[in-house]
């Protein structure tokens, strides 16, 4: 007898057909005599449909009325399935976030979880029920509702798997396990059976998000048992996320081609250069809790320098503000945004052992006529920003020119 927590996606819970379907699945798993905890997300479209809905109303929604709106598309799930299960004969009991207290800080529209009560569910399960807990939301220490980011309902699950000591979480998507690339884009990508925390957390935090990057660091902190699957398919065994590095020997150099296209460029011409401008640039940004990923400096023949950084795109606008604002104060000549790029990163711990990755990845993309805008690298890792109507292409080209489609 295993405790598993199963945590289903949006598609996977889609339609009423498909709730029957996963309802049948974690049937099976009790008849079992297994203990499963259910995570689901809000039905496929939900979560964007609320957050166009409250934008309709306001186009620049409170984020705590946002969470509270957004809240609600896995609040319908838990109940919907909880019925499939009833149907089936199964005692289900559904929790919100909020009534499992998955206690989160009060960052709303991205909060991260600070502790979860896990008596109330271990009760239950004690019990022969079947625990259904909306993914996706918490609550902080003042009642508010709060939600963990897009794709946050992987982190409820692992999150649960970890407060609850779980043998295994089950992350069940439309995808069989995680791919060499998004198989949307490259149709010959190859599914992956085992891949490290390391590079899971590269892939997912460089725009693959078939896992949801806080998803991943949990796991790892946690060591939670971690797999991706099918929630379409039976028997599957999807893919692993282990501690373990393979094999050295066969260790491929390459795991993975992530690409992220919600990326923009933000460049401030003409800028003194002396001890402090990069601070004076970057720290109203942070102030402004923007993320900011890539950066270069380049000095001009006058004793002037030029800063380019990349941010989220949603960010740029707001970054842009708050540039024009301390623009003057910073001796800047002029601002630009740019946002029409995106990011593609080769991900692979053997990159620590062969040189030449970045000669190759560079190399193709030159022969592609594809033009590199920006590059920055980890040990396990080089990403580059790229003109976005490049992307595609420069995906297909890299993961041909790492022989990824072949099996190791
Ligand atoms: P869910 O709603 O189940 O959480 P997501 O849409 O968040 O599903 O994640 C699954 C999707 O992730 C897949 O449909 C696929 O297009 C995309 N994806 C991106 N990169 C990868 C990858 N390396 N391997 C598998 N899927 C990937
Ligand atoms: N429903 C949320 C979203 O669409 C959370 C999730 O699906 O994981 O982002
Ligand atoms: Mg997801």
């Amino acid at each position: 007898m295993a405790l598993i927590v199963q945590k289903y996606g949006g598609t996977s819970v889609g339609s009423p057909e498909r709730i029957r379907n996963v309802a049948r699945r974690v049937a099976r798993f009790h008849a079992n005599g297994d203990q499963v905890v259910v995570v689901v997300s809000a039905m496929s479209g939900e979560t964007n449909r609320l957050i166009a809905l409250a934008r309709e109303v306001a186009a620049v929604p409170s984020p705590r009325e946002l969470d509270t709106i957004v809240s609600t598309g896995e609040q319908v799930t838990i109940g919907l399935l909880c019925m499939a299960l009833h149907d089936l004969g199964l005692e289900a009991k559904s929790y919100t976030g909020a009534q499992v207290r998955i206690l989160t800080d009060s960052a709303f529209t991205k909060a991260r979880i600070l502790h979860i009560d896990d008596a109330p569910i271990r009760e239950d399960l004690n019990v022969g029920r079947i625990v259904v807990v909306a993914g996706f939301q918490g609550v902080d220490r003042f009642g508010n509702i709060t939600t963990l980011g897009r794709g946050g309902s992987d982190t409820t699950g692992v999150a649960l798997a970890a407060a609850l000591k779980a043998d295994e979480c089950q992350i069940y998507t439309d995808v069989d396990g995680v791919y060499t690339t998004d198989p949307r884009i490259v149709p010959e990508a190859r599914k992956l059976d085992r891949i490290t925390f390391e590079e899971m957390l590269e892939l997912a935090s460089q725009g693959s998000k078939v896992l949801q990057i806080r998803s991943v660091e949990f796991a790892g902190k946690y060591k939670v048992k971690l797999r991706v699957l099918s929630s379409f398919e039976e028997g599957g065994e999807g893919t692993l996320v282990t501690v373990e590095e393979t094999n050295k020997m066969e260790q491929p150099v390459i795991s993975g081609i992530a690409f992220n296209r919600d990326e923009a460029k933000i460049t401030v011409r003409g800028v003194p250069d002396r001890p402090g401008t990069a601070y004076q640039i970057l720290g109203p940004i942070a102030e402004a809790n923007i993320d900011v990923d890539m950066i270069i400096q380049n000095l001009g023949h006058d004793g002037q320098a030029n800063v380019s950084f990349t941010l989220p795109r949603n960010d740029c606008d707001r970054a842009m503000e708050v540039l024009e604002g301390v623009r003057e104060h910073i001796g800047a000549q002029s601002l630009h945004s740019d946002k029409n790029i995106a990011k593609v990163s080769v991900v692979g711990v053997g990159m620590r052992s062969h040189p030449g990755v970045a000669a190759m990845m560079f190399r193709t993309l030159s022969e592609e006529g594809i033009n590199i805008l920006m590059i920055s690298t980890s040990e396990i890792k080089i990403s580059v920003a790229i003109e976005e109507r490049h992307l595609e292409q420069a995906v297909k080209r890299l993961h041909h020119a790492f022989e990824l489609e072949r099996a190791k």
